[in-house]
């Protein structure tokens, strides 16, 4: 079988690059394994215009929120459904040094952060002693609906193999390359967290970390907003249930959930929301992040064919639409990838 491309996973990054690619009529396979465990099936999607204690705005969300809402809402409309949905961040100050920063950083510039007019408003839902201020525009994005919905849409173009990839099976020339049965003219890999291993890749700079959640079910809370104070808590698609994490692990001994966090997120709630609620899951996943925080984005400099679309860290949900229409128009046209976000910044180290 020839195919334009051969696509490695199918997490955000391979869905939405196979969907630019669908969009500009080209052929491909996605090879992708099914794992539950992986970051865009654990995220909570969230578009968090800012970050930090600082509350500094995230690396170029003025060009890529619109883009990510643009393009969900355009693939909801090509597959009957609806992924993102505005949701205002209600930040509950942890501190009043943490109230004070957010009235500074507000004073300066209110693109994204907006003082809550009303403070008592939430006390009936949540205990909080140095009030609120909410972040807005903020979206979150059912990327489990999206991956889910898109891989049906695949199945019917004949477009996906639901196995593990291996590397042994790989044959790769100049100009050619084979994978069982399959001839492309290029590999991409989006591979997420397992592209640590990947040997074209192995050599740039991951910081990859580890992340859980917990999935709880609380019938008297309102769903109209995401909500944070140290930890978010965010409405999931099933009524009454809710997302609450996350923590950032460096340094971890397995993939699988750790009674610690439980215990960190439950006494977070225990303290902070005023409603009976039941945890109904615990889940982990490592978040393919990267040293310089800037995704990792073009091909290899030496074995040309190969490519990458990897290192979304903790912003896969806006990230990833962006960068995938840029790999994408740089695989169609050619046009350049940002060089900030294009992996040649690293062909000295590659090229080794
Ligand atoms: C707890 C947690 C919370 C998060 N919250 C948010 C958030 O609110 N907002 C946000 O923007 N980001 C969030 N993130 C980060 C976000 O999830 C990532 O940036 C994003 O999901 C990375 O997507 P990806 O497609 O690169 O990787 P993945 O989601 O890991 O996808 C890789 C895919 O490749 C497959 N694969 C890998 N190797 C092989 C192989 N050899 N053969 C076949 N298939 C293979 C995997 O099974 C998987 O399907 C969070 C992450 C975590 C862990």
């Amino acid at each position: 079988m020839q195919v334009d491309y051969l696509i490695i996973g199918q997490g955000i990054c391979g869905t939405m690059l196979s969907w630019f690619l669908h969009k500009e009529g080209k052929t491909f396979i996605i090879i992708d394994d099914g794992n539950e465990n992986t970051s865009s099936k654990i995220a909570a999607g969230i578009i968090n215009p800012v970050t930090g204690r600082r509350f500094a705005y995230t690396w170029m969300i003025d060009e890529v929120m619109p883009f990510a809402l643009q393009n969900y809402e355009e693939m909801g409309s090509y597959l009957d459904s609806k992924f993102i949905f505005q949701k205002s961040i209600i930040e509950f100050f942890p501190s009043p040094q943490m109230r004070n920063a957010f009235i500074e950083r507000l004073t300066e510039n209110d693109t994204y952060l907006h003082s809550y007019p009303d403070q008592n408003h939430f006390n009936q839902y949540f205990n909080h002693d140095f009030g609120c201020g909410e972040v807005r525009p903020a979206y979150i994005v059912h990327l489990q609906i999206l991956m889910a919905s898109w891989r049906k849409k695949l199945y019917d173009l004949n477009a996906i193999k639901e196995e593990k990839f291996d590397v042994n099976e790989l044959k790769t020339a100049d100009d050619f390359i084979s994978y069982q049965n399959i001839t492309t003219e290029k590999i991409i890999f989006c591979d997420g967290a397992n592209g640590i291993n990947n040997q074209w890749f192995q050599l740039l700079p991951y910081a990859a970390n580890k992340g859980e959640a917990l999935i709880i079910e609380c019938e008297e809370l309102t769903n109209e907003h995401i909500f944070k104070k140290g930890l978010m808590l965010a409405p999931l698609p099933v009524q009454n249930t809710y997302w609450i994490g996350s923590n950032y692990q460096w340094e971890f001994e397995n993939e699988q959930p750790s009674q610690q966090f439980y215990n960190h997120a439950t006494t977070v709630l225990n303290g902070w929301l005023k409603k009976p609620y039941k945890v109904l899951f615990h889940k982990a996943a490592v978040r393919p992040a990267t040293l310089e925080r800037r995704p990792f984005v073009g091909f290899h400099p030496i074995q040309k064919n190969v490519g990458i679309l990897n290192g979304m860290g903790t912003k896969g949900s806006s990230l990833a639409p962006f960068f995938a229409h840029q790999l994408s128009q740089n695989l169609v046209y050619n046009f350049p990838i940002a060089p900030d976000a294009d992996v040649k910044r690293f062909n000295r180290i590659l090229s080794k």
